[in-house]
């Protein structure tokens, strides 16, 4: 109870002594009406310090180090019905509250073992653009500070890109993925998706997962170099037998000789296409960049055509061109193969006097070329293999015709590399169309 208190009551029993002697004047009434009054406001003091303020007091000693401690209030305290009351639904939600904050420790704690147990790297940023939670993944990718908490994603990684694609994604923009390398040299993706706030008015956090490719792109490449090598090495022998098999079909010699050396020389053939198609898939999987320039389209497209032209297959067939000058950037090694392809195939699946039609168009933003045929068309069920490694509509009259299977998985892949895009429209019977999408800008 605090002094003021017991002022204030002094107080009040002097004035009502004083009112007593206003009205009584001197004498025995005034006396006896001033003990009254002061054994009246003893008794209540009594019953207001036991009763009210000492438990109080105990509860709000217990509510302090409750706080600082386990969270959990004690029994109910003794006092006034509405302190017991009052100490009683303390108590319950002291309990509720620290039930709760068990809940929650105990899924954080289950959240940051199965984060820790991930391969993949884990970094959540929170609004103010700061890590909130990391995983040990993400520290085996990075070298410096292990302590991430409150860093920034340029803190922590020094990547302007993936600190774009982080701001980017808070701002709703989609940045899905990026592909980066470490300071360490790991060469890492990172996948970064929002998290939408419950009231759905933005995002509030953004997780991003990092997958380390180093060794994915290492045995990539030793794969790559693998078959680069091995289809080089094929080179020289094959010309030396394709050579004396034709050594042997001109020289005299009797039929069955000559036919076998006939075979030997088409399957000799057949097979330097082969090597010749996975060396050109090799090297352009293999080269990261694009060698970039500015050319005239209309003449890469005239000197493709002059090319095959010579074929025999193409003598009876009418090839027109129709393409203004179009002056644009792009890899002139890769657009070569891919239209070669392309016109190659327009002979190759044509009817004897076919026609083939080669067009290009610039808009703003895309470079369009197209390469029609009028030849056997392909059905819609088979369309969406035939950019597939080895995959061929006719075996028999593919291999007749040279064909690797390998064709349009090199055009695709060289127009994709320009982040282009190559696509078909074929109608069996009336020929096929196809279309090579580039950035006009690059
Ligand atoms: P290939 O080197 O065997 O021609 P491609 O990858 O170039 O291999 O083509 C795959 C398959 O797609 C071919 O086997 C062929 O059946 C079909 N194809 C490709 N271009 C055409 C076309 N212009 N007309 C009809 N079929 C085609």
């Amino acid at each position: 109870m605090s002094l003021d208190f017991h002022w204030r009551l002094g107080l009040w029993h002097l004035m009502l002594v004083l009112l007593a002697f206003l009205i009584f004047g001197p004498g025995t009434e005034t006396v006896v009406f001033a003990s009254v009054v002061l054994v009246v406001a003893a008794v209540l003091v009594l019953r207001l310090r036991t009763q009210l303020i000492a438990p109080l007091s105990k509860l709000s000693a217990a509510v302090r180090s409750a706080t600082g401690g386990s969270g959990r209030l004690p029994s109910i305290f003794r006092g006034a019905r509405v302190i017991e009351d009052l100490s009683k639904n303390l108590g319950e939600w002291s309990d509720n509250v620290h039930e709760r904050l068990k809940d929650t420790s105990d899924a954080r704690r289950r959240l940051e073992s199965i984060l820790d147990a991930m391969v993949e790297g884990v970094l959540v940023f929170g609004s103010d653009e700061r890590i909130i939670l990391s995983n040990e993944g993400v520290l085996r990718l990075m070298e410096g500070p292990r302590d991430l908490i409150g860093k920034t994603c340029l803190e922590v990684f020094r990547n302007e890109s993936l600190d774009l694609a982080v701001r980017d994604t808070f701002r709703g923009k989609h940045a899905d993925t990026v592909q980066f390398q470490t300071g360490s040299g790991r060469v890492v993706r990172a996948l970064l998706s929002p998290v939408i706030g419950e009231d759905e008015t933005g995002v509030e956090a953004v997780v991003t997962v990092f997958h380390d490719l180093t060794d994915i792109q290492q045995a990539d490449r030793m794969r790559r170099d693998f078959v680069a090598n091995v289809s080089h090495e094929f080179k020289t022998p094959l010309t030396s037998i394709r050579g004396y098999a034709e050594t042997i079909m001109s020289e005299t010699g009797n039929e069955s000789q000559k036919e076998f050396a006939r075979i030997i020389h088409r399957n000799g053939r057949y097979l330097e296409s082969l090597v010749n198609d996975v060396l050109v898939l090799a090297r352009i999987e293999s080269e990261q960049s694009l060698a970039l320039e500015s050319l005239d389209l209309h003449s890469l497209i005239d000197e493709q055509i002059s090319i095959f032209r010579r074929l025999p297959a193409a003598e009876s067939m009418t090839i027109e061109v129709d393409c203004p000058e179009i002056e644009m950037r792009a890899d002139r090694g890769r657009l070569r193969t891919a239209l070669g392809n392309l016109i190659d195939n327009a002979i190759r699946y044509n009817r004897p006097g076919g026609e083939i039609r080669v067009t290009a168009r610039r808009d703003n933003s895309y470079v369009a070329i197209t390469v029609s045929d009028s030849g056997f068309g392909i059905h819609d069920e088979e369309l969406p293999r035939i950019f597939e490694r080895f995959y061929r509509v006719d075996k028999a009259r593919t291999r007749d015709s040279g064909g690797t299977g390998l064709g349009l998985a090199i055009a695709k892949h060289a127009v994709e590399s320009h982040r282009g895009v190559l696509g078909v429209e074929s109608t069996v019977g009336s020929g096929s169309t196809f279309t090579i999408r580039l950035p006009a800008n690059m």
